[in-house]
């Protein structure tokens, strides 16, 4: 039930030529602060602007017969199942939260797909898309408990391997785990002693309240800077769970002030414009949250940011998220 490291190599195979083959370059800054060689996996120049597209790919590639495929989403992985269907000619319906950022939702209508918004929270999404299932005939791609998925994402974990073996830790932004669970699975089969930590927000970590309780938790699901990672993991998670239980070393939480402020760091200092939930991994080591001990990576997901905010974000205004604000601060104060 749970891939292998030979189904993260099939699935290399599946994506080749899409999805494949993303930079991997050093963060100058970051190596500074961190003490330590530090690089950067750009997900973000992907074809849809995020990693998501690698295990959609393999995982659309995997649907022999249906009406169609849908699926409930943050954003990102709806526009993988999207750009997914469109080439094979399949209809998609995407499911999503009103707290899906708008930019998000245009994207995923500029593929071609319908779009459905369903409730405040992903759990409505997702009862959506399953009423989908039951009622048109389509299949339901889950964002992160799939194995298909699972294998797609572990591809970056090859990717940054066979680049890197000497690496010595990896810094993984964490939601549902679909990303985590697969480079984890990849990294360790090829490294066994390398640690890879999993970075997520303070407000509506679900993985990490699941991971504490010792079994699937819901949490309260809350507007946060990183958007992508919000969400629960499923109350019947069948994967993505136990394989962040058993390959993890450890979960770390951030703030949304520690977020602004790396997403300020990655803009002005390695100059890429980013989501806030690529930045977990930078705001983690920039406040001391992980002790970094040799050559360090971290995946910067995804490009698809509502710009205004960013906009705010990069000139140190206040941005609000639904009741809180965060407070904001010109870079370099
Ligand atoms: C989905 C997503 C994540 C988290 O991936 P999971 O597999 O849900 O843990 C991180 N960053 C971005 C940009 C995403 O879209």
């Amino acid at each position: 039930m749970q891939p292998t490291l030979a189904d993260i190599y099939a699935a290399a195979q599946v994506i080749r030529g899409v999805a494949d083959a993303t930079p991997l370059v050093p963060s100058p800054f970051m190596t500074e602060r961190g003490g330590q060689e530090f690089l950067l996996k750009l997900e973000n120049m992907q074809p849809i602007g995020a990693f998501k597209l690698r295990g959609a790919l393999n995982a659309v590639a995997g649907v022999k017969e249906a009406a169609g495929v849908t699926c409930c989403s943050t954003g990102n992985h709806g526009r993988g199942v999207a750009f997914a269907a469109r080439e094979r000619g399949m209809r998609a319906v995407i499911c999503m939260s009103e707290l899906v950022p708008q930019a998000k939702v245009d994207g995923i209508r500029a593929l071609g797909a319908e779009v459905r918004i369903a409730g405040r929270s992903q759990d409505d999404a997702l009862a959506e898309s399953q009423r989908l299932v039951a009622e048109d005939g389509l299949v339901e791609i889950s964002p992160f408990d799939d194995p298909l998925v699972i294998a797609g994402q572990g591809t970056i974990g090859l990717e940054i391997m066979t680049k890197r073996p000497d690496l010595d830790t990896l810094l993984v932004p964490l939601s549902g785990g679909g990303l985590a669970a697969g480079v984890a699975l990849a990294a360790k089969a090829i490294k066994p002693q390398i640690r890879v930590v999993g970075i997520t927000m303070e407000r509506g970590a679900a993985m990490y309240e699941s991971l504490r309780a010792g079994r699937p938790v819901e949490v309260e699901e809350v507007a946060s800077l990183a958007d992508s990672l919000g969400g629960g993991i499923g109350m019947q998670n069948r994967l993505s769970f136990p394989m962040c239980r058993d390959l993890l070393d450890e979960v770390v939480l951030v703030s949304e002030e520690e977020i602004y402020r790396a997403m300020q760091v990655l803009y002005y200092e390695d100059r890429i414009v980013a989501e806030g939930a690529c930045v977990v991994g930078l705001a983690a080591v920039l406040n001391g949250k992980v002790t970094l001990s040799g050559p360090t990576a971290t995946i910067v997901t995804g490009r698809n940011l509502d710009m205004e905010m960013f906009t705010r974000i990069v000139t140190g205004q206040d941005v609000k998220l639904g009741d809180v604000t965060v407070k904001g601060v010109p870079y370099g104060q």
